[in-house]
């Protein structure tokens, strides 16, 4: 399960935000705390959900994070629940959510350098992102994954830099493929940077090798590390680690996806891309009861596509519709 606390966020990434004028959702649209605890509760109890992961929008921009953890903690002490953030203050932050409940958290980081970074986010926070990084390293938040999307003629020369700096970190690096999710709507198909073009992007430095663990529905295909031999041009010395990539766009794995995802505003997407949302918010402030509301939710992910089109057609993709809503309003 997929949780979007809130639509904000301090970033402003070319391919999720537009530089500005996205409206924010009010205060009384979004989930309050003890509503996202009570659909947690429901999901996971009637509904058999296995793990929860939080995000937005910035999960860390929510005043009650460290609140909404320790609620849904209090109610289910096994239930692994991960994070995804920018990881603007979490250095200040990592301690009281360890200690609140949550299990792992992933890092999105596209860059090393402060220029790319800044041209990337519109904001020059690299440093605030880097300590965010450490702090939940140290707060043991690991394994730490780090997410990167990688942009033609801005990061993408950087991903062996980007990979060899996390593993010598001992952190999980995954690239995902740019997909049709921005507010500038500025994607194309012609123009990302695809699965099989950062493969070859890391075959400068690195031998990629199969991971033996079973993939499990993970959307990430992960590959073993080792150096290339710069003389040999052949894999030397021992497993480094392990990359992931995640190809939504060309490699998409829709038949193994079992996820639902709440946005802020506890509306039901069966699917990133679907175009069409179920209220369960609404019913639950009109008074519906826990049975009532899984009723809802089962029902909405009934209709969940097949797949989502994007590779239908190859460059075209002539059948594919992005979604009116960017990637930060629905919760990546
Ligand atoms: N703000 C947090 C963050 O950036 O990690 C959480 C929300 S963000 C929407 C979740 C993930 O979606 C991030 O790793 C981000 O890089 C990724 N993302 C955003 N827009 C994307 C797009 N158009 N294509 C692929 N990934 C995207
Ligand atoms: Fe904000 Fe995350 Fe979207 Fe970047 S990817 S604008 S940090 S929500």
């Amino acid at each position: 399960m997929r949780l979007s606390l809130t639509d904000k966020c301090n970033l402003r990434c070319t391919y999720c935000m537009p530089a500005e004028g996205l409206e924010w959702l009010s205060k009384q649209a979004v989930m309050t705390g003890d509503e996202i605890v009570r659909l947690v509760r429901i999901g996971v109890n009637a509904l058999g959900v296995r793990e929860l992961r939080l995000t937005g929008g910035e999960p860390l921009v929510r005043a009650d994070l460290v609140d909404i953890i320790a609620g849904i903690r209090a109610d289910h002490p096994d239930l692994p629940i991960s994070m995804t953030t920018n990881g603007v203050g979490l250095d200040k932050k990592a301690a009281a959510l360890k200690a609140a409940g949550l299990t792992r958290i992933n890092v999105s980081l596209d860059s090393l350098h402060e220029e790319t970074f800044t041209k990337l986010t519109r904001r020059p926070f690299l440093d605030r992102v880097l300590a965010g990084v450490d702090a939940a390293w140290a707060a043991g938040l690991g394994p730490v994954k780090l997410n990167a999307v990688l942009m033609r003629g801005i990061n993408d020369a950087e991903s062996p830099d980007l990979l060899a700096w996390a593993l010598d970190r001992g952190y999980e690096l995954r690239f995902i493929e740019q997909m049709p999710l921005d507010a500038d709507h500025g994607w194309t198909r012609r123009n990302m940077i695809t699965a099989a073009e950062i493969r070859e992007l890391l075959s400068r430095d690195f031998v990629l090798g199969p991971d033996p663990r079973e993939r499990d529905g993970a959307p990430a295909e992960r590959f073993e590390v080792r150096r290339r031999d710069t003389a040999t041009g052949v894999a030397s010395g021992p497993v480094l680690g392990t990359v992931g990539i995640i190809a939504s766009v060309t490699e998409p794995f829709c038949s193994d996806c079992r996820r639902t995802r709440i946005t802020a505003e506890g509306k039901i997407m069966s699917c990133l891309f679907s175009r069409e949302e179920f209220d369960l918010l609404g019913l639950l402030r009109e008074g519906a009861t826990d049975a009532e509301l899984a009723e809802r939710w089962q029902d909405a992910m009934w209709v969940k596509p097949k797949a989502h089109g994007m590779d239908h057609t190859g460059l075209g993709a002539a059948d594919f519709v992005q979604p009116d809503r960017s990637m930060s309003a629905i919760g990546g």
